[in-house]
C-alpha cells in the first residue's frame, strides 16, 4: 500500500472549533501511524474569510495541540488553486458530464410541485451555452448506487437516483466548495479523507466527481458529530466551542487532546487518562464509534484538574505564570512575592481545575487588603465571630508561628465556645482571605506571617463592632 496522505482543511473563521481540533488530531495520528503525510489546507475561497491573523490562529492552535509546523505540509491555500478548479469544471463540461442550466429555484418548484424537491434535470439536453446567470450542473447517474468506503462506517451505499444534478459552478463562473474541495484533494494527492460526519451526505457527490475526473477516489472516514448534554450538535452560538476559550481559561493542552481523543474511542483497560504515547500506539481510526459523541465540559474540567495535580510542583509554578500578572492578577505587580507563591503553590495545585483559578485562590497573599466576598462575610461573621476573632488575636500574638501550633490554639478557642474547628476557623478565614473556601487555613497563615494575620483579624474586628 502506498503511504497515505491526509489533510486537515479548516476554513478560517476567527475561531478554532473543538471538533476541528479533534479532526486535526485524527488526521495527524493517522499519518504518523502509517508513515504518511499530513497536509494543512486553508479553505479560504470566501474572500471575506481571508484575514492573515485567522490563519496564524489556526497554526497556533495546531501547535498548542502538539501539531507543530514540521508535522505537516503547507499551509496550502484553496484560493491559490482556482486555476485547477476551473480546468476541472471545463473537463467535466467538455466530457458531457456537466451542463449549463438557467433555471431559477422558482422555475424548478413550478415544475416539481410546491416545495423544492431537488433539481429535475430540465436542462440536461437543452444544450445551453455558457452565459450570464447560467450555472453548471454535474449530471449524476440515473441508476445504480454509489458505494463509499468509510473506515468508520463500513460501506454506506447511496442510490444514485436520489442524488440531483448538483451545481458545480455558479452563474458567475465561481466554483462551489464541493468541487473545489475535491480538486484540491486531487492536486495534493490525498488518499484518505478524515473529516466530520456532517460531510457524509456530500460524499457520494464528491466521489462521483473523483470518478468523473478519472482519479481513484480516496478512502473516507467520517468521525462522529460532537454534541452537547442535550444531544444537540455543538454550536458556537449555544456552546463553548472555541479551543482558544479553553486555552484562555487554563485548560492544559495535554488534557484537552487526551479528552478530545476519547470522543468515540477509549484506550485499552479501564483507563481514560493516558499519556499521548499510549494514544499514539493504541488509537485506531477504525475503532472510533460512529454514534454522536458527547462533549462533556464537566468531565473535561475534572480531567484537567487531574492533569494539573499530576504536574511536578515546579512545572505547576511555571504554568501559573500567565495568570500571576496583568491582566488577570488583581494585585499590584510589586506586591507579588515569589517565595510566598512558591510556598502556597503545592496547596493550590490540588485545588484548581483550570489554571485561571489560581489568581483568586492566592490573591489574599498579595493584595494589600483581602478582597472580601460579601456573602462569605455575612455567613461567617455571625455570633460568636467577634469573640472568636478577639481570642484569636490574643492567642496568635505569641504562638510559635507554625500551621500545627495555630491549629492547636484555634481548636482550643473552639472548645471554649462549644464549636468544632470548621465553625471556629470560618470568621478567621474570612478575615484573612476574604472567602469561606480556599487553601488550608493554617498553612496559609503560616505563609503570610504573624503581622499580616493579626492586622487583618483586628481590621475585621473593627468592622464588626
Ligand atoms: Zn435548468
Amino acid at each position: 500500500m502506498t503511504k497515505p496522505r491526509v489533510r486537515f482543511a479548516p476554513s478560517p473563521t476567527g475561531m478554532f472549533h473543538v471538533g476541528g481540533a479533534r479532526s486535526a488530531l485524527h488526521n495527524w495520528l493517522y499519518a504518523r501511524q502509517h508513515g504518511g503525510a499530513l497536509v494543512l489546507r486553508i479553505e479560504d475561497t470566501d474572500a471575506s474569510r481571508n484575514r492573515p491573523e485567522w490563519i496564524e490562529g489556526i497554526i497556533r492552535a495546531l501547535a498548542w495541540l502538539g501539531i507543530d509546523e514540521d508535522q505537516y505540509e503547507g499551509p496550502y491555500f484553496q484560493s491559490a488553486n482556482t486555476g485547477e478548479h476551473t480546468k476541472a469544471v471545463e473537463r467535466l463540461r467538455a466530457a458531457g458530464r456537466a451542463y449549463f442550466c438557467d433555471c431559477t429555484r422558482d422555475d424548478v418548484i413550478a415544475r416539481t410541485g410546491d416545495s423544492y424537491k431537488g433539481y429535475d434535470g430540465h436542462c440536461r439536453d437543452r444544450g445551453l451555452e455558457a452565459g450570464p446567470g447560467r450555472a453548471l450542473r454535474f449530471r449524476t447517474p440515473d441508476e445504480g448506487t454509489t458505494v463509499v468506503v468509510d473506515l468508520i462506517r463500513g460501506k454506506p451505499a447511496f442510490e444514485n437516483a436520489t442524488i440531483e444534478d448538483f451545481v458545480i459552478a455558479r452563474g458567475d463562473g465561481s466554483v462551489l466548495f464541493m468541487l473545489a474541495n475535491v480538486v484540491d484533494d486531487m492536486t495534493q494527492g490525498i488518499t484518505h479523507v478524515i473529516r466530520a460526519e456532517e460531510h457524509l451526505s456530500n460524499t457520494p457527490k464528491q466521489q462521483m466527481l473523483w470518478e468523473a475526473l478519472g482519479v481513484q477516489p480516496p478512502i473516507w472516514a467520517h468521525v462522529p458529530v460532537v454534541v452537547n448534554e442535550k444531544r444537540q450538535k455543538l454550536s458556537k452560538r449555544r456552546d463553548k466551542v472555541a479551543l482558544e476559550d479553553y486555552q484562555a481559561e487554563g485548560y492544559l493542552a495535554e488534557a484537552m487532546r487526551n479528552y478530545l481523543m476519547l470522543l468515540g474511542w477509549a484506550p485499552s483497560g479501564d483507563r481514560e487518562i493516558v499519556p499521548w504515547s499510549v494514544i499514539e500506539e493504541e488509537f485506531r481510526l477504525e475503532d472510533v464509534h460512529p454514534s454522536p459523541a458527547f462533549f462533556d465540559v464537566k468531565k473535561l474540567r475534572a480531567f484537567n484538574g487531574e492533569y494539573i495535580r499530576a504536574l511536578p510542583v515546579e512545572e505547576f509554578v511555571e504554568r501559573c505564570r500567565p495568570w500571576l500578572g496583568a491582566p488577570y492578577a488583581p494585585w499590584a505587580p510589586e506586591r507579588f512575592d515569589e517565595e510566598v507563591f512558591r510556598a502556597l503553590a503545592p496547596l493550590a495545585q490540588t485545588r484548581v481545575a483550570v489554571m485561571s483559578e489560581i489568581t483568586a485562590i492566592v490573591d489574599f497573599a498579595f493584595l494589600e487588603e483581602p478582597d472580601v466576598d460579601e456573602a462569605s462575610w455575612n455567613k461567617a461573621m455571625k455570633e460568636p465571630a467577634a469573640a472568636i476573632l478577639t481570642a484569636a488575636v490574643e492567642a496568635y500574638a505569641d504562638v510559635p508561628w507554625t500551621a500545627e501550633e495555630l491549629k492547636t490554639r484555634t481548636e482550643a478557642i473552639g472548645v471554649e465556645h462549644g464549636l468544632k474547628l470548621g465553625k471556629t476557623q470560618a470568621p478567621i478565614r474570612v478575615a484573612v482571605t476574604g472567602r469561606t473556601v480556599g487553601l488550608p487555613l493554617f498553612e496559609s497563615l503560616q505563609v503570610i506571617g504573624r503581622e499580616r494575620t493579626l492586622d487583618r483579624l483586628r481590621k475585621a474586628l473593627g468592622a464588626l463592632s
